[in-house]
């Protein structure tokens, strides 16, 4: 495995391989890599010629009162793992090289941004698309692999794709989650033993409201309710926001149908946890 710090660098790599008749797969992330990284790698590695995974801490999609400087970090392991999967590139950008001096272009997708995460977290998506844009362009992918866990990110992603026209596919693959439920993520390292063990009333409250729907509730306020009474019995956080999407505009529903992105966002501690379920369930 090689370890590329260069935007050049990567380029040319990159585009040698596809002169070569090579498909690229990537992976963007933070590092401090779990085992949800790990299987958005594995279904790179078997579906391109090529692997290339990105660590890079993106200032651009932090707020100013967020973890952007306590953000776990261990790229000695991070590489490890990387060297032990099929992951042939681990680039590894500086902040200086993705946002040199007198940065001044943005990309920002600006509807499907609005709700969930990017009501509480504005600027947020935008830092997201920025750098994954600017990562496109540097690491020239073919298919680029994301996780269900952010999903409202992936469905930004899959917009601003298609309405800048831009080469390449996107696949989002399911959350990958501890065995109580809860979803794996770099965060949870925040997690005091006491939170971490009821961090999975999350996912608990989420397959109640679940079972409601499929039981037949389709009162969006009914399923929210069922959901926050869960999580504020169990679980001493702050919920940021409980809510039922319509999957093709991320705008909030009364009552459901369709495909509907039922997601959460709580503090626990000094982590923000975010989790979330499709579901269809039917007219
Ligand atoms: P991050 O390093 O947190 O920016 O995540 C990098 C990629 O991994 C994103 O596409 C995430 O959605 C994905 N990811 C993070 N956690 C999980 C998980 N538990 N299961 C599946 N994918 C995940």
């Amino acid at each position: 495995m090689r370890i590329i710090k260069k935007i050049d660098v990567m380029r040319k790599f990159s585009l040698a391989e596809k002169n070569k008749g090579r498909t690229i797969g990537f992976v963007p992330t933070m590092g401090f890599l779990h085992a949800g990284h790990l299987s958005l790698i594995k279904k790179a590695g078997k579906r391109n010629d090529i692997v290339v995974v990105s660590i890079f801490v993106n200032p651009a999609q932090f707020l100013p009162n967020e973890d952007f400087s306590a953000y776990p970090k261990d790229f000695r392991k991070d590489a490890l793992i990387c060297g032990e999967e099929s992951v042939d590139v681990l680039f590894y950008p500086g902040r200086k090289d993705i946002y040199p001096a007198g940065f001044s272009t943005y990309v920002e997708e600006t509807s499907l941004s609005k709700s969930l995460c990017g009501g509480s977290r504005p600027g947020h998506f935008k830092g997201v698309t920025t750098v994954v844009a600017k990562l496109f362009n540097i690491v020239v992918p073919n298919t680029v692999y994301f996780g269900q866990k952010d999903a409202q990110q992936s469905y930004i992603i899959k917009r601003m794709v298609s309405d800048l026209n831009m080469p390449v596919e996107i696949k989002v693959a399911p959350i990958v989650r501890e065995p109580d439920g809860l979803a794996l993520s770099s965060r949870n390292k925040y997690l005091t033993k006491g939170q971490r063990a009821k961090a999975c009333f999350i996912y608990k409250a989420l397959k109640i409201a679940e079972k409601r729907v499929k039981k037949g509730e389709r009162s969006s306020a009914k399923i929210k309710a069922a959901i926050r009474h869960v999580i504020e019995a169990n679980l001493r956080g702050e919920i940021d926001y409980i809510d039922i999407v319509d999957t093709e505009n991320l705008k909030p529903l009364k009552k459901l149908k369709r495909k509907v992105l039922m997601a959460v966002a709580v503090n626990v501690g000094k982590a923000r946890l975010i989790d979330n379920i499709i579901l269809k369930p039917g007219r």
